[in-house]
């Protein structure tokens, strides 16, 4: 079984150092996940909180990355199997690629009047 989530993928920026709603709560973590779509920190479902899974049933966003963690690897919820980070990777770039595509295009007109 694969991801079919891979368009849900931008090139985010961790939005905090550590779990979000634990630095808040005052909680521990053990792990992290970056959650692949707005850069939300959660924590793993071997912490108290359990954050980054009730990340995704909040937002509906499913892919998280080990955020630093010893291995690097990405986990779809939606689809509940591992993704491998070179698939990943691609998507950041597509992502990347689709982005600068569309400033250009809105930029068009400017061009054209110069
Ligand atoms: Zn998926
Ligand atoms: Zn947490
Ligand atoms: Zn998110």
């Amino acid at each position: 079984m694969t991801c079919a989530h891979l368009s849900e993928v931008r090139p985010v920026q961790p939005r905090t150092d550590g779990c979000e709603e634990c630095l808040e709560q005052g909680l521990q973590w053990v792990e992290l996940r970056l959650c692949l779509t707005c850069g939300h920190v959660g924590c793993c479902n071997a912490s108290s909180g359990r954050h980054a899974q009730a990340h995704y049933h909040a937002t509906g966003h499913p892919l998280v990355r080990a955020f630093r963690t010893a291995h690097d690897w990405a986990y779809c919820f939606a689809d509940s199997v591992y993704v491998d980070t070179e698939t990943i990777d691609q998507a950041i770039q597509a992502a990347l690629h689709h982005a600068s595509r569309t400033r250009y295009q809105n930029q068009a007109p400017y061009f054209r009047f110069l």
